[in-house]
This record gives C-alpha cells, sequence and structure tokens, in this order.
C-alpha cells in the first residue's frame, strides 16, 4: 500500500466519526463470539504490518501535534508497531496458538482441578488501553490431563488480543473444552478495565466478573466448590 492511499483512508467525515465511537464504545457491549476478524487477516506479513502501524502511528502522534524529531519520541511509531504485532495482540494470529500437549490421567484423579489466579493483562477493543485481571480455570478430567502452564498459556493466548472480557471468558473456556474434550469447564475473570477507571466514568474502585459454567459445573454444589477454591 502506497502512504498516499493510506493518508487518504485516514480521514474520517465528522459524523461518520461521531457514529462509529459513540455507539458501542462506552456501554462496553460486545457484538459477537469470535473475535471480529478480516478474511484477510494474514495475508500480510508481520514485517509489513509493522511498517504500516509505525506510518499511522506516526500520523497520530503528528496529528495530535507532537515532534517526532524529538529524541525520546522519534523510535515511538516503530515500538508501538512491535508491541502491537509481537506482543499484546500476537494472540489474534492463530500461528501463536500454544500447542498443547495431553497426558494419560494416571493418577485416575477425578476430583476438580483448579487453576486459579492466572494473573493476564489484555486490552479493551473499544479504547485500547489495558484490562489487568485474573482468571480461575477448573475441569474435571475426562481421560486426560492438560499440563498446568498450558492452561496460562491458553488464557494469555486469547487475553492477547482486543478484547471484551465476556468474549475472553467464553473462548478460553470453549478452548477447553474442544482441548480436553469435556463439558465440565468452568472459567471465572475478575478485571479491572482501564477505560472505566482512568477515563470516562473514571470509577478507580469497581472490577469486573464473569463467568462460564457448562457441564457438572452447572450443578450449584460443584459450582459452589469452584467458587469456594477461588475466592478464598
Ligand atoms: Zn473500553
Amino acid at each position: 500500500m502506497k502512504p498516499k492511499e493510506i493518508l487518504l483512508n485516514i480521514q474520517p467525515r465528522e459524523s461518520e466519526f461521531k457514529l462509529n465511537s459513540d455507539l458501542v464504545g462506552d456501554e462496553h457491549i460486545s457484538t459477537s463470539y469470535d473475535t471480529p476478524i478480516r478474511p484477510n487477516a494474514f495475508d500480510k506479513s508481520d514485517l509489513t504490518k509493522k511498517n504500516i502501524i509505525e506510518f499511522h502511528f506516526k500520523q497520530i502522534m503528528e496529528t495530535l501535534g507532537l515532534d517526532l524529531n524529538d529524541d525520546s519520541l522519534k523510535g515511538t511509531p516503530s515500538r508501538v508497531a512491535k508491541m502491537y504485532v509481537d506482543e499484546i495482540f500476537s494472540g489474534l494470529n492463530p500461528r501463536n496458538k500454544p500447542s498443547i500437549s495431553l497426558f494419560e490421567n494416571k493418577y485416575n484423579y477425578n476430583s476438580m482441578l483448579v487453576e486459579k489466579d492466572i494473573t493476564f493483562y489484555s486490552n479493551c477493543e473499544h479504547h485500547f488501553v489495558p484490562i489487568i485481571g485474573k482468571a480461575h480455570v477448573a475441569y474435571f478430567s475426562n481421560g486426560q490431563v492438560i499440563g498446568l502452564s498450558k492452561i496460562n498459556r491458553i488464557v494469555e493466548y486469547y487475553a492477547k488480543r482486543p478484547q471484551v472480557q465476556e468474549r475472553l471468558t467464553n473462548q478460553i473456556a470453549n478452548e477447553l473444552k474442544t482441548i480436553l474434550k469435556t463439558q465440565d469447564v468452568a472459567v471465572i475473570i475478575d478485571a479491572k478495565h482501564l477505560c472505566v477507571s482512568s477515563r470516562g466514568i473514571k470509577d478507580d474502585s469497581s472490577s469486573t466478573t464473569t463467568s462460564y459454567y457448562s457441564g457438572k459445573f452447572n450443578d450449584s454444589e460443584v459450582k459452589n466448590e469452584f467458587l469456594n477454591y477461588s475466592f478464598k
């Protein structure tokens, strides 16, 4: 893509701008279960993506009035581009999905397994500012078990996308159900959204909790056992 074409594309009309940003953003509504990804999302190489993001981020900074000749600022567009593609949005690319190996449940451990307080960093897809939270995940083995650190990796993979918390919760749960071939999975996420605490309503004390229960976890006794482990 030539820089000229890029420039033409980034001039929203005033009315369009208002429409796009106001309808869902501040209400934090999620509109789809799957991350909305374009069919050609991975046609470009990571390097091309970084170059394009660097170009655009420079435009944003200059539009805000910043002097990109300043020593402290001049490397920022390329740093942001690298960080977007290689780190905080790397979970958009299926190539970065963790490979999961399962093990036979040799110990015949048939009780609930809980992995709690998994810290994650994500970003709100409406404002592109951080969501910082903890995930608590539980399952009953259906004959196979998963390496514990792999649960962290799955949480991390889905967190490293522009996200809404409801979708993140469901994506983690569904991935585990698929991998472990069981319905008996539960996920709770408790997270702080910086778009709520550092801007907008500026509520620093609230956090958001979301949950997903399926299979045995729909039984209230089982659910309570999980809640007791996760919140004590
Ligand atoms: Zn937000």
